[in-house]
């Protein structure tokens, strides 16, 4: 018997349920695995830069990474237009979201977030041993008044997925810009854009200006998602030099590790192939969208590589899609039981999807 103390926020912490891998899903059910289509972690279905994938041919991983990734600081300042140590780089964005939490937060203090937003969010303030306070969603998505309205004397950082995942729901430049100026300075507010790069045209903003204006404010980005580096993990958080500073005294050494930090600073500039994932994007989701639509399945219309859709007995439905070999997300770990979310993928991966749907639905 182990009898060592464990703290309370360990033992009352739940784990991240990850999107189940392809071949986990293939030796369960004795499926073949090239046969198994994975539309459950929003990833580039294009696969991986191929800039990135020609930069990391050849490297001498014998020796240490540049624990300051000088060379990707510089390409993503100079893509925000700001000075590198406006730059903190991650083991993927959640690293950022976490240092945040830890730079910022501890015990009596707590971290604001929305219902149904990015559920990494609770985990990175309870684990600092911090309070939840997780505001009621509006129609799914966040309810700014109402967080602004949650914010207390102990309020030390609030967070805001933008769009958010697993709704897709998206809070305007206008409407961001007014909350920003509502919520006291002393309070840390990260703004996780994962999925900016899939933002319409006419949506399309670059929230790293309002860290120029607002002190206070953190943006994250990731190489996970339209750069197709989600196996690499590294994301990127720009943000005034100081707040910066502090989450780099509690972040790993060489948390970006030396193949992550080339692939990353030559897909950021892969524009060809960024455009290529984008349009492949905005034109399946809105097929999917139209044929969810078609088949009397309510959605919320997403802004970013995925959607959340309503199914009566999801979990159902989900243990029929993975028998059908189609992997998506059941988002029962945000208490939305009867809602499913599925990634977009390739065309042909989509319409495997749609025909799986079709079956799963009809009454057994
Ligand atoms: N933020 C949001 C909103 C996400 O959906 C994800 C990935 N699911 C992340 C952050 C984390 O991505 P990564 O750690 O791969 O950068």
């Amino acid at each position: 018997m182990l009898s060592v103390p464990v703290p309370k926020k360990t033992l009352t912490a739940s784990p991240y349920v990850a999107g189940r891998p392809i071949d986990d899903v293939a030796r369960e059910l004795g499926l073949d695995p090239a046969t198994i289509v994975k539309l459950a972690s929003n990833e580039n279905p294009l696969g991986m830069s191929p800039h990135a994938a020609k930069a990391i041919i050849g490297l001498d991983l014998a020796r240490y990474p540049d624990s300051n990734a000088h060379h990707l600081k510089a390409v993503i300042a100079a893509h925000h237009n700001v000075d590198p140590s406006w730059v903190t780089v991650g083991t993927g964005s959640e690293n950022l979201i976490h240092l945040v939490a830890q730079a910022f937060l501890e015990p009596g203090k707590n971290g604001v977030s929305s219902q149904y937003s990015f559920i990494v969010f609770q985990q990175a303030v309870h684990n600092v041993g911090a309070t939840n306070v997780v505001v009621p969603a509006d129609n799914l998505g966040n309810d700014l008044n109402g967080l602004l309205s949650a914010i207390t004397e102990d309020t030390v950082a609030l967070y805001i997925a933008n769009p958010n995942n697993p709704t897709g729901t998206f809070v305007t430049p206008v409407a961001m810009a007014s909350f920003l100026e509502q919520v006291p300075s002393r309070v840390i507010v990260l703004i996780d854009e994962a999925y900016n790069e899939f933002l319409p045209e006419e949506h399309r903003f670059d929230g790293t200006q309002y860290v120029q204006m607002f002190p206070n404010v953190v943006v994250t980005r990731t190489f996970s998602k339209v750069y197709g580096l989600a196996g690499l993990r590294v994301g990127y958080a720009v943000s005034h030099p100081q707040v910066a500073d502090y989450m780099n005294r509690l972040r790993f050494v060489f948390n970006v590790n030396e193949v992550a930090q080339a692939a990353a600073a030559a897909a950021l500039t892969d524009y060809d192939f960024i455009k290529q994932s984008y349009e492949l994007n905005l034109t399946e989701l809105a097929r999917v969208q139209g044929a969810l639509g078609a088949m009397g399945v309510s959605f919320v219309p997403s802004m970013a590589n995925f959607v959340m859709f309503n199914v009566p007995e999801a979990l159902a439905v989900n243990d029929r899609l993975l028998r059908l070999g189609v992997i998506i997300r059941p988002m029962a770990m945000y208490g939305l039981t009867d809602w499913l979310r599925v990634s977009i993928g390739l065309p042909e991966e989509n319409t495997r999807f749609l025909e799986a749907l079709t079956t799963a639905l009809q009454p057994v």
